[in-house]
């Protein structure tokens, strides 16, 4: 596509600003500057890196890239929340691509356009890789009711949420109303469930049952609710026994066939009759796809993600690309929604757009298990890589390894090294920096919501 033939107002303006009018450009558009997104750009810009005539541009909500499979230590205050994610402008280094921090408000395949929050924005080659969004499954009064837990606000918010509620329980006289507050139920007892309810322990049961004198562990309650009669599904057989007991050992209840029938303010309901009480209900029961890419023509599988080819191009629009959670290519149905599928998707797409752009052979998508490693808190975890298993003290050793070498950065990966580190000394930080969100007794529920500081600390959606 030439440059002079962009958005008469937006387009060109960007064209202009940027030094490219009249010169033609093919424009390569990332949306999702996460797993699948951002390899996407860094390999689209290690193939383009001495085309001048290529742009690749990369949109992306935050300035940041989240490295997600740390975010239950950020619930726990084991790691500081700055410690997970990098800059995508210091990612980019010297790297050619543009970056844009905008929010996707549609995509127009039609028009081979997307309209940002601030603009339009054309393309030759598209690749969406949006990631996935809560799936509430129709529960009444879940998505009201309930605390996501995805995004690195959610993680902070929540970890300042379980320090509030300690902080009223600590002075509360009434037993009863002591041990509501401190009741939590996690729902979904898939990795993301498990890995938060474990951290989650660490803190209540290491840190604020020791640290408030008002507050005993027999107060402290901490649920797991699973629909399915199973918990940890994939996990091999003598592992998931293993992560059975020691989920025991510690306490937390873990309840499969329980299902949520319907969430409302201080509670859950269960399998339809039974009632929990419980301040704080965290939803991490699954996901579906992102709304825009639900939107996408085509094809889409029952949690809405788009159905492509093998070459991971949507049908009927060759140029567009999805990938990650966003994408259930044809071949993969059975990929897991992970960062490895994401990363390996990515890295496809941008090899394949590279083809399609000299007019070569596609290549196609094939799902390789790369292992699984659940953390169990503290000092426990199972690890299943390469027909290698081990649970316990060295299987946690490794899954901290493996995260630590993960993290994009040398500055990052030193950074939880050391936060590892000092919670082995010194116990977790409790500080509340802001006003809690949500709360009945801090007058900031949602009746009487503080407008102030809203949108930074705010739980979306709500
Ligand atoms: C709590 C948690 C723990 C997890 N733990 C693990 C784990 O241990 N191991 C593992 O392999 N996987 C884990 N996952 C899953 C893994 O994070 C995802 O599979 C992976 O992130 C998918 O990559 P993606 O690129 O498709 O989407 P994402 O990484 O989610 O990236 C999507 C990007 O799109 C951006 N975006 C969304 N909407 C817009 C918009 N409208 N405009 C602009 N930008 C937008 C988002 O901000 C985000 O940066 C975990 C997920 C969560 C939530």
């Amino acid at each position: 596509m030439n440059c002079e033939v962009w958005d008469a107002v937006v387009g060109s303006a960007f064209c202009v600003a940027n030094g490219f009018s009249g010169m033609a450009m093919k424009c390569i558009v990332v949306l999702g500057g996460g797993f699948g997104g951002l390899q996407a750009t860094i390999e689209l810009d290690r193939i383009y890196r001495r085309r001048t005539d290529v742009e690749i541009i990369l949109v992306n909500q935050q300035n940041f890239f989240l490295f997600t499979p740390l975010l239950p230590q950020i619930a726990s205050s084991y790691i500081n929340p700055r410690h997970i994610v990098q800059a995508i402008r210091d990612i980019r280094g010297r790297r050619r691509f543009r970056f844009r921090r905008d929010d996707v408000r549609a995509i127009d395949v039609g028009r081979r356009r997307v309209e940002l929050a601030s603009g339009a924005l054309d393309y030759d080659y598209l690749v969406v890789a949006l990631g996935s969004r809560t799936n509430y499954f129709h529960v009444p009064g879940a998505r009201e009711h309930t605390w996501d837990f995805k995004s690195l606000e959610e993680a902070v918010v929540l970890r300042e949420r379980i320090l509030d509620l300690s902080e009223h329980a600590d002075h509360t006289r009434d037993p009863a109303a002591r041990r509501q507050m401190l009741t939590f139920v996690v729902v979904g007892a898939g990795y993301t469930g498990i890995e938060l309810a474990t951290e989650m322990h660490d803190i209540l049961f290491g840190y604020v049952a020791r640290r408030y004198r008002g507050i005993s562990a027999a107060d402290i309650r901490l649920i797991v609710l699973e629909s399915e009669p199973e918990i940890l599904r994939g996990v091999h057989p003598r592992l998931l026994e293993n992560a059975r007991k020691r989920l025991q050992a510690t306490g937390i209840e873990v309840r499969p066939g329980a299902k949520v029938t319907r969430c409302y303010p201080g509670g859950v309901e269960v399998n339809g009759s039974e009632t929990i009480a419980a301040e704080t209900v965290i939803w991490t029961a699954g996901v579906c796809a992102h709304e825009l890419v639900e939107m996408l023509p085509g094809p889409h599988d029952r949690i809405g993600r788009a159905v492509v080819n093998e070459h991971l191009q949507l049908e009927g629009y060759p140029e567009v690309f999805v990938a990650g959670d966003s994408s259930a290519a044809i071949t993969a149905k059975e990929a897991p929604r992970v960062a490895p599928v994401a990363i390996a998707q990515g890295r496809l797409a941008a090899r394949n757009i590279a083809h399609a752009e000299r007019g070569e052979a596609l290549e196609s998508y094939r799902y390789v298990s790369q292992g699984m490693l659940v953390s169990l808190g503290m000092n426990h975890a199972v690890v299943d890589i390469a027909g290698f298993k081990l649970s316990g003290y060295f299987a946690w050793l490794f899954w901290n390894a493996v995260h630590l070498f993960k993290l994009v950065g040398l500055k990052k990966q030193l950074q939880v090294a050391i936060d590892w580190s000092l919670a082995v000394i010194f116990p977790r930080d409790a500080s509340i920096v802001r006003r809690p969100r949500r709360c009945k007794l801090c007058g900031t529920d949602d009746s009487q919501r503080d407008t102030r500081n809203a949108g930074l600390w705010e739980m979306p959606g709500r």
